[in-house]
């Protein structure tokens, strides 16, 4: 006999998980209950560095019922000109809210945080208390909902591949604030391990806090190509950038030669940006930065490109091929967790079970919500999975242009549904339907743009052909 029952059981309290409920909760009257081994809502947001913020607008993150943020434009700063980003520290409060404002005061939600959801071999789902050890069973009515596919790592709660010696100076970016506690013995040089947006965010906050760039260095086994924030504005001074940018992306599906040549033609156009115009990037994961950023990281000169750490002595660094001495007293940085686990696309609708993945990208939490209206009105489970394609999650640049294909293609087929279409156009989660529905006719720049838009959307068939192969 079950302890409890319930219509949806969601394993997970990060973005997803929430961004699905309460869609659901909108949706339908269905009966939800949600766990999580971390003890408050947020998922990974709970262990961020204390210095992260959201990379594309507070705007269209989080769920759809409740704002995030209040649409300031910055002004002043790296972000200027631009929509606010929530600080980490926004989110997880947003978060919190989320789940006791809108989910618990339905009376429709029961949480369980600080508790592991473990799977018997009969099927059966307990909620294992990591306080207590109590377990309380579940009996699912209609599915339980996967929202921890992506296995989401930041790092302070990742362990590093490489050894460290005793006697090494390591460190994350959590402990950066902290260094004040260190004023006698404070780094003689910083040495960030790591390619990606948190190695970015670390040598954006040395630098903001005063490090001399000359006492930096990066190790940087690949160089990444960087979407530019501001084609992911949604606003009407940015319609060029945003959907002039769109239409770009696709005209270079059908034209480019391959994949580089496809990043080329959208740097040219200032939809991509990178940190050395000398240095081809070869990873894309979807990180998004402004000029301002860009300015200020290329201060940074000391580059080391070696290929991955092999190991960290106390005062060197080990590659593959080369062993480099660093200065006594070096802070080693560790950034090198990898956000999310890339697996292969499983169907999003499965007997019994649902498994979130992103059907827009890089738009978690709007895939999410856009998952619980197809659970409520999407029709059958072939129906709904017809609708929602996972996006295969690039590494590599080669991987691009099929990724950015599968989001177009998902995009086209929500279009021909009508009842979608208009929960899109009234989804917050969605930036820029509703910039293209706001265009005035009588202005013939905006209008051109449109006409741009669906012009290259033409050629999508032709160009999903030839990359889809
Ligand atoms: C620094 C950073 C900045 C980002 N900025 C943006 C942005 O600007 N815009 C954007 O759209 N996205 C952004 N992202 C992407 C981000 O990963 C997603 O927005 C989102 O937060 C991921 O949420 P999630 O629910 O998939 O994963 P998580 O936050 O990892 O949540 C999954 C939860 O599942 C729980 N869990 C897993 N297994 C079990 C189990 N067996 N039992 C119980 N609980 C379990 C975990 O404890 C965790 O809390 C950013 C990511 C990072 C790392």
């Amino acid at each position: 006999m079950a302890d409890i029952h319930t219509d949806y059981l969601i394993a997970g309290a990060g973005a997803v998980g929430l961004a699905f409920a309460d869609t659901l909760l909108t949706e339908t009257d269905a009966d939800i209950v949600i766990v999580d081994r971390h003890g408050l809502p947020g998922g990974h947001w709970n262990d961020a560095y204390p210095f992260v913020a959201l990379h594309q607008p507070s705007a269209f993150y989080g769920v759809n019922s409740m704002p995030l943020g209040s649409d300031r434009i910055d002004v002043g700063g790296l972000n200027d000109g631009f929509l606010e980003l929530a600080s980490g520290a926004e989110v997880s409060a947003y978060f919190q809210r989320v789940m006791r404002e809108r989910l618990l005061a339905s009376g429709r939600v029961r949480y369980f945080p600080l508790s592991e959801l473990e799977h018997g071999t009969d099927g059966s789902h307990r909620l294992r208390s990591l306080l207590s050890g109590h377990q309380t069973t579940v009996q699912v009515r209609r599915r339980l909902v996967d929202a921890t596919y992506y296995g989401t790592t930041v790092p302070s709660t990742h362990r590093p591949a490489f050894p460290v010696a005793e006697g090494a100076w390591l460190a994350t970016p959590n402990d950066l604030p902290q260094l004040w506690k260190h004023a006698d013995r404070l780094p003689s040089n910083f040495i960030l391990l790591g390619a990606g947006k948190t190695a970015m965010d670390a040598a954006v906050y040395l630098l903001q806090c005063g490090a001399p760039p000359d006492r930096i260095q990066w190790v940087r086994p690949r160089d990444s190509w960087m979407l530019n924030r501001r084609g992911t504005q949604p606003l009407m001074a940015f319609l060029e950038e945003v959907l002039g940018g769109q239409a770009l992306q696709m005209e270079a599906l059908t034209s480019a030669a391959d994949a580089d040549d496809w990043f080329d033609r959208l740097e040219q156009g200032g939809q991509m940006l990178r940190l050395d115009r000398a240095v081809r990037p070869t990873m894309f994961h979807y990180a998004t930065i402004s000029e301002g950023e860009i300015a200020l990281l290329q201060q940074i000169t000391r580059v080391l490109r070696h290929g991955p750490v092999k190991a960290i002595e106390s005062e060197a660094l080990v590659f593959a091929d080369a062993r480099i001495a660093v200065p006594p007293d070096s802070l080693f940085i560790d950034c090198t967790a990898r956000a999310v686990t890339r697996r292969p696309p499983v169907p999003v609708y499965q007997p019994q079970r649902i498994v979130l993945q992103m059907t827009r990208i890089p738009q978690p939490a709007f895939s999410a919500a856009l998952a619980a209206w197809l659970e409520a009105h999407g029709g059958d489970d072939a129906a709904r999975n017809a609708m929602s394609i996972p996006v295969p999650l690039p590494d590599s640049v080669r991987d691009v242009p099929r990724a950015a294909l599968v989001n177009l293609m998902n995009q086209g087929r929500w279009s021909q549904d009508a009842r979608l279409r208009a929960w899109i156009r009234a989804c917050r989660l969605d930036g820029f339907g509703k910039l293209i529905a706001s265009v005035d006719p009588a202005d013939a720049a905006k209008m051109a743009v449109l006409a741009r838009l669906r012009r290259a959307a033409e050629g999508l068939p032709a160009a999903a052909a030839r990359w889809m192969r």
